[in-house]
């Protein structure tokens, strides 16, 4: 399979190419070539196919011969080896779970495969890899986590200071080897933009091997696809229409499922639940894309002034927003809002719901009112365990949430950290006193 930059249709890179450059040269996002579609018996088949199966023969579609099967079988092993139930909170509303993964987020599906696919492609460098990671909260620690002792490969973490939750930011700091906590003093869209312009830096681009493991990193995006279509398989065989409601920021989610339908998953439509930065919802309502200034809310891995996957999803629709409202909906929601959905679904089904689902809630609410619709398998995804927002929740529940092993481990460690300013100065001065 061969990738082409949403920027210039005409240049194809490999997939080891676009997997270790993570952004085009001319700043867009890799796309594949040609979106694979499965053939019609594999999709009335899934039931028959564990999730380990379907993630290797989905991989299989997009990378090509780029792996060995056998390499891609055990990248696939090692990345996609925790559950992914999908739970059921009323006959037609159902929750699909990514929070099983080792930080507790969805990002972890994508960062694990991406990690495993670069040791994979790097092994032969002689070089250093540095990869440089923009984090709203839980991109860095899935990644920092992925990449975690992979020789070869150093990892730097930008994330924004003062906006990330403490547990997000214990997650970050927390970890050493080939891992650093980079707390820059602005936004995440301040930390997109140092990392973005770190890589049209020909200075650094010649001294460094810079890669990116944003959602802009394609080997990110491709392992997200697997749980959609899972999560059809577990629906078995619905003769109702199948609408997933995803809560969105950087777009990379959705982006995903979208691709996932492409390749002729049945899923009918799709909603992008925002919070107030709700740049893309009203794209999809006035047809104008006004980048902001991110806007800080309780569902903060969603707090996204300017979301990079736009760019695939244009190119997922030829630009065609008429085609592109036929399969999308969105909504957004503010900080009351999601309080509201939270206690909600706690006290009507007894889930504790965590902010970033909660929006995914009350957008799929509102959808399934405006549209009044009643009976649509309604799937909505839940990309962040609750105990990762533990203050916000259990004040807006008023129970205890409890904290899986895993993260308790990491809160009685010491945060490790380097403060820089927003400029991109400072930040170029510090990536070259270190290397
Ligand atoms: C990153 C993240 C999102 C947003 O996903 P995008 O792919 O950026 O749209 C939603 N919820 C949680 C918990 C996240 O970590």
């Amino acid at each position: 399979m061969k990738y082409f930059s949403t920027r210039s249709h005409n240049n194809f890179v490999s997939f080891r190419e676009a997997v270790l450059n993570g952004l085009a040269l001319d700043g867009g996002l890799f796309m594949p070539g040609k979106i694979p579609s499965f053939s019609k018996s594999f999709i009335e088949k899934l039931h028959a196919f564990s999730f380990q199966e379907i993630g290797f023969e989905t991989a299989k579609k997009f990378i090509g011969d780029e792996i060995g099967e056998q390499k891609l079988l055990e990248i696939i092993e090692h990345s996609l080896n925790f559950p992914v139930p999908l739970i059921d909170i009323d006959e037609n509303t159902h929750i699909l779970e990514l929070f099983h993964g080792p930080t507790l987020a969805f990002k972890d599906f994508g960062a694990q495969f991406m990690a495993r696919t670069m040791e994979y492609f790097v092994k032969d460098f002689n070089e250093e890899i540095v990869i440089l990671v923009a984090t709203s909260g839980d991109t860095g620690s899935a990644v920092a986590h992925g990449f975690y002792g992979v020789e070869g490969i150093k990892v730097y973490l930008l994330y924004p200071s003062g906006k990330v939750s403490y547990i997000q930011e214990k997650q970050l700091t927390t970890l050493d080897k080939n891992i650093t906590a980079l707390e820059i003093e602005g936004t995440f869209d301040d930390c997109q933009y140092l990392v973005k312009k770190a890589f049209t830096d020909s200075y650094l681009k010649n001294k460094l091997n810079l890669s990116s493991a944003n959602s802009i990193n394609i080997a990110r995006l491709i392992p997200q696809s697997f749980y959609y279509i899972n999560a059809v398989k577990q629906l078995k065989h619905s003769t109702k229409k199948i609408i997933f409601s995803v809560p969105s920021g950087n777009l990379g989610n959705i982006t995903a499922g979208l691709i996932a339908k492409k390749m002729g998953l049945p899923i009918d439509l799709f909603i992008a639940a925002t919070n107030s930065n709700d740049v893309f919802t009203n794209y999809l309502s006035m047809g104008n894309f006004e980048p902001r200034k991110s806007v800080q809310t309780y569902s903060n891995a969603m707090d996204v002034g300017n979301p990079s996957n736009f760019e695939r999803i244009k190119t997922l629709y030829e630009n065609n927003i008429v085609k592109m409202r036929n399969e999308i909906e969105s909504f957004s929601f503010d900080d009351e809002k999601t309080i509201d959905g939270i206690k909600e679904v706690y006290s009507k089904y007894g889930y504790i719901i965590d902010p970033h689902g909660a929006v995914g809630y009350i957008a799929l609410k509102k959808y399934l009112e405006l549209a009044k619709q009643n009976n649509m398998d309604s799937v909505i995804v839940e990309t962040a365990h609750p105990a990762k927002f533990k203050d916000v929740v259990e004040e807006a529940i008023n129970a205890e949430v409890k904290i899986p092993q895993r993260l308790a481990e990491c809160l009685n460690k010491e945060k490790h950290s380097i403060v820089l300013d927003s400029k991109f100065e400072t930040f170029k001065d510090f990536l070259s006193n270190t290397h």
